[in-house]
């Protein structure tokens, strides 16, 4: 989340030019790392924590905060900056920089370049476009260096894209609040979409531990595929959370299970 005063209001598109370069000996180093609001994706976390060799539940206790997001109701998460007077990033340090680089968060990925998603109406179809925008802060030295880019070379090199292809079902889900009839999540919907989102040890809990597996038709190969791979499993919540909020039949409920709810109504 940036100050909209240093957002450029051009919009760029993957083919746009620009010059940058990031670096140790760059005057500013370190100086994009505090006084800023880092929010967290699902894929975010899962790097993280498994980089931090915690559990979900405890990189989440320890390393951010929630915020319920206004506008959506979607709790959205935040890294828990230090509370030195800079609002330093925990994983800065100078002159090393980030000590969890090849693990930092997509967001961190994409600076100087900014992402929104804008919903459209096309061929009587309602369609999500990406587009990006230059962040000019004023402490940022980098645009006076000469290394060319395009905006989609400066996504590969920062593996922003493969960040992008790991969130791309959940970030359908935060544009829920364009879709007719979609109503505010109440906060038990609220728990399902954090738990669902974030804490990958709690769901994995979810599935495996309560009666999910008896209710919901999931065929064998699945249920490997989501005991052995936690992309999977995250992925999965995606299915999940858009079932809860009735945005997709990405579902089944077993026959059984269908009769014994009739039996009790
Ligand atoms: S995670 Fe790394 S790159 Fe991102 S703000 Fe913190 S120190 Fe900077
Ligand atoms: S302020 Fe800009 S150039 Fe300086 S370290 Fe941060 S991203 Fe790099």
């Amino acid at each position: 989340m940036f100050n909209m005063k240093v957002v450029q209001p051009a919009r760029l598109d993957p083919e746009t030019k620009f010059k940058f370069r990031c670096h140790k000996d760059i005057k500013c180093f370190t100086k994009c790392c505090s006084n800023i609001d880092v929010m967290l994706t699902p894929y975010d976390v899962l790097r993280l924590k498994n980089r931090l060799k915690m559990s979900s539940e405890e990189f989440l206790e320890k390393h951010t905060f929630s915020k319920i997001d206004e506008k959506s109701s979607h709790p959205y998460i935040y890294l828990r900056m230090k509370k030195d007077e800079k609002r330093s990033c925990p994983f800065v340090s100078f002159p090393e920089g980030c000590a969890i680089y090849t693990d930092r968060p997509v967001s961190c990925r994409y600076y100087p370049i900014g992402q929104a998603t804008l919903k459209k109406q096309k061929d009587n179809e309602i369609v999500h476009e990406e587009f990006y925008f230059f962040v000019k802060e004023p402490h940022c030295l980098g645009y006076e260096e000469n290394t060319e880019w395009t905006v989609e070379s400066w996504r590969a090199d920062q593996e922003a894209n493969l960040y992008d292809e790991m969130n791309r079902e959940w970030k359908s889900i935060l544009m829920r609040k364009n879709i007719s009839g979609q109503t505010t999540l109440d906060p038990k919907k609220q728990t399902q979409f954090y738990m669902a989102s974030y804490d990958l040890d709690k769901f994995r809990r979810f599935v495996f531990d309560s009666k999910f597996l008896d209710v919901f038709d999931i065929d064998e190969e699945e249920i490997k595929k989501l005991k052995d791979d936690e992309v999977s499993l995250m992925k999965f919540g995606f299915k999940y959370l858009k079932y809860l909020f009735m945005m997709d039949e990405t579902l089944k409920v077993k026959s059984a299970a269908l009769e014994a709810k009739k039996a009790k109504e």
